[in-house]
């Protein structure tokens, strides 16, 4: 059990060494220390193989000290080896500016160690096939070792938060194996089984750790986005300035073939851009490719090849054109996070936008915007977390009935300061990052509340909310049965609920919505068709989407105004609407001439800065008290003089 466990240890050792070296690298800081770790790994097994060798073989023919000299260098390099297992854990410390003064003390460490250990003298004990060194030089090559583990240790306790678990684990591992069988061999010296398992060590490490599978995305060939974090997290530690570029394609649900064509067209895209060598490209989890280079030159060959080459490759795909970004200075963001944020944002608002034919350039107005974003997810968490989700309602006045026989419910954030927060700042963050169906869930309670503690408000005229349910809400497939939930914990009628939708669902999330309206629909719920005429608006949905309220968008009655043709068609949409037994509130009337000309129109229900602005529960109440439904004799003489 000697010589042939070194040889063992030293066959995985070179095989290790041989797939690592073949393996495609991003160039990270670790990939360095990991090869330097593995180098010194071999460099001991083979000194220990040596040792054995010379010892055994023929001890009188080899002058003494040859031997000694094979030997003081196998432990030496031993004290080395353990030192870079340090240096190997603690490497992802970069963001750490006392990095290069952990790895100075490793390698002072490891350099006293190893001139201590040569100075020293060593004894050996050979019988037969037994061998093993003892005395000062390797009692000194066990201290040194044990103080690097201690040195290990103390990081890991004082930094493993900033460790990552999966190093910090490895690590543990190779350093027990080490320790167990240093012990062993300490214990049993002729049991010579430090080397073999230092092999074993870092067979465990280089599976774990600088295992090539994990950097690569198997499916296409080249980095994935766990590289590109890695990738990132050390260009931006190192102040380091490289420039980037995406390629990305718009997802479209409602394209079956979609995920197939997808595939191909970033297939065909990476083959050819192989042809250059000093990039990086990484296939992120979204449609999209990230390139980087840290050659503007290089950079610049690898955009006049995007535009020229990407949009034949998605059109021979048969996709849309892809989206392009560049982002000429990565320094404008500070770290890695905020470079996966851009990005996300801008693919995803570029995604939503008609026309993306120009590259689109990412500078610091972009960072700026995702560091807005953040601060206003920071405000929604501590607003749903405080109970700071308010709603505040705006009456909408019928026509017929002369009074107000609802009101549309509008959330705001109340601020620590007392000030409001309009949802136009939080609602397009809260849809990106999902806090808008706690927020929606909020609102739906909080007006079934309200109607639950205000059951006499019919006297007044009034009849229904209006509450507005974002897009996000409608792809869920348990909506209504949760609104369903409050309603009958709340006592409040279903008929008391309108629901205002937009018209910006796909076709897979417009399934689970006319599910969930049908679902609703049956209990008593009823719904509007919103933002009606805002130019996104198209007449064909209205044909299958059961709403029996159109809410005319802020636009139109703008428009109304100022150009006849609108006049015009507005008409005879509001004629072919009431064919259709819809009934139409007009938006975002401020003034007694828009009062009129909608009037005259023939709308139904009028909501708008000229009756109120959106107000509070109590001055709700006040507001419906003070403008109450004519009374019934009040009302016959009114439709009279009419
Ligand atoms: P919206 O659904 O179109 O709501 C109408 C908006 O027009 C409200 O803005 C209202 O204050 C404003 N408005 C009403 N009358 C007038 C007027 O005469 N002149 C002008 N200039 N504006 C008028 P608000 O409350 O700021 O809400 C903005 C948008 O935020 C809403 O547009 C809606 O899309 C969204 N939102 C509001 N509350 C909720 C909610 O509870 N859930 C969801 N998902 N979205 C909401
Ligand atoms: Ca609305
Ligand atoms: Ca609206």
């Amino acid at each position: 059990m000697n010589i042939e466990a070194q040889c063992c240890g030293l066959v995985i050792l070179i095989c290790l060494r041989y797939f690592y070296s073949r393996q495609r690298k991003i160039g990270l800081k670790s990939e360095m220390i990991f090869s330097s770790f593995l180098y010194i790994t071999i460099a001991g097994l083979i000194f220990d193989i040596l040792s054995i060798v010379v010892l055994t073989a023929s001890i009188g023919n080899i002058p003494q000290v040859v031997i000694d000299l094979i030997g003081k260098i196998y432990i030496a390099l031993l004290v080395c080896v353990s030192y870079s297992a340090v240096m190997y854990l603690i490497v992802d410390f970069y963001t750490n500016r006392f990095l290069n003064a952990h790895f100075l003390i490793c390698i002072i460490m490891a350099s006293v160690g190893s001139v201590i250990v040569f100075f020293l003298p060593i004894k050996f004990y050979v019988e037969g096939r037994v061998v093993y060194s003892y005395g000062p030089a390797t009692i000194a090559t066990y201290i040194f070792c044990f103080l690097a583990f201690s040195y290990m240790g103390f990081c890991i306790i004082r930094y493993g938060k900033k460790i990552p678990i999966v190093r910090r684990n490895a690590m543990l591992i190779w350093t027990a194996v080490f320790i167990i069988s240093a012990g062993i061999q300490f214990l049993v010296p002729k049991l010579l089984l430090v080397s073999f398992a230092g092999a074993v060590g870092m067979m465990i490490t280089y599976l774990v750790l600088e295992n090539p599978e994990s950097n690569i995305d198997k499916r296409f060939g080249c980095f994935n986005s766990h590289a590109f974090s890695l990738y990132l997290a050390e260009k931006y530690a190192n102040g380091e300035k490289f420039y980037l570029s995406t390629v990305s394609m718009i997802i479209n649900l409602d394209d079956v073939t979609y995920i197939e064509k997808a595939v191909r067209f970033f297939h065909e895209f990476l083959r050819e851009l192989s042809v250059f060598r000093n990039i990086g490209a990484f296939k992120m989890s979204a449609p999209e490719v990230v390139i980087v280079s840290e050659d503007e030159n290089e950079m610049q060959k690898i955009l006049a090849f995007i535009s020229d080459k990407a949009p034949k490759i998605a059109e021979r795909c048969g996709l849309h054109r892809p989206i392009f970004t560049y982002m000429p200075d990565s320094t404008v963001a500070q770290n890695q996070s905020e470079v996966l944020a851009i990005l996300e944002t801008t693919r995803i608002e570029e995604s939503n936008k008609y026309n993306n034919n120009e590259m689109v350039i990412i500078d610091g107005s972009a960072v700026e915007k995702v560091r807005r974003e953040e601060e206003v997810a920071h405000i929604i968490r501590a607003a749903l977390e405080e109970d700071r989700v308010e709603i505040f309602f705006q009456p909408i006045y019928s026509i017929k009935e002369r009074c107000f026989v609802s009101a549309e419910v509008l959330v705001r954030i109340r601020m620590p300061d007392g000030s409001v927060l309009p949802p136009d700042t939080f609602i397009p963050v809260a849809e990106k990052n999902g806090s808008v169906l706690e927020i929606g869930k909020r609102i739906f309670q909080k007006a079934c509340l309200f109607l639950h503690n205000n059951k006499n408000l019919e006297q007044f005229g009034f009849k229904y909310l209006e509450i507005n349910i974002s897009g996000v809400q409608c792809e869920q497939e348990n909506l209504a049965a949760e609104f369903f939930d409050v309603l009958t914990i709340s006592g409040v009628s279903p008929s008391q609920i309108n629901l205002e939708i937009t018209e910006t669902a796909s076709i897979r999330t417009k399934a689970i919505l006319l599910k969930n309206m049908k679902w609703l629909i049956e209990k008593g719920v009823s719904f509007s068709l919103d933002d009606f005429g805002n130019g996104r608006s198209n007449l064909n949905y209205l044909s299958d989407m059961p709403v029996s309220i159109v809410k005319f968008d802020q636009t139109v009655t703008e428009q109304f105004f100022k150009k006849e043709k609108v006049h015009r068609i507005t008409t005879d949409v509001v004629r072919m609407l009431h064919n259709l037994n819809l009934k139409i509130v007009a938006e975002g009337v401020e003034t007694k001439d828009h009062l009129d000309a909608m009037t005259i129109l023939g709308v139904d229900y009028i909501q708008g800065y000229y009756f109120s602005r959106p107000i509070p529960t109590d001055d709700f109440l006040k507001f419906l008290e003070a403008h109450p439904a004519p009374k019934a004799d009040e009302y016959e003489t009114l439709e009279a003089i009419n």
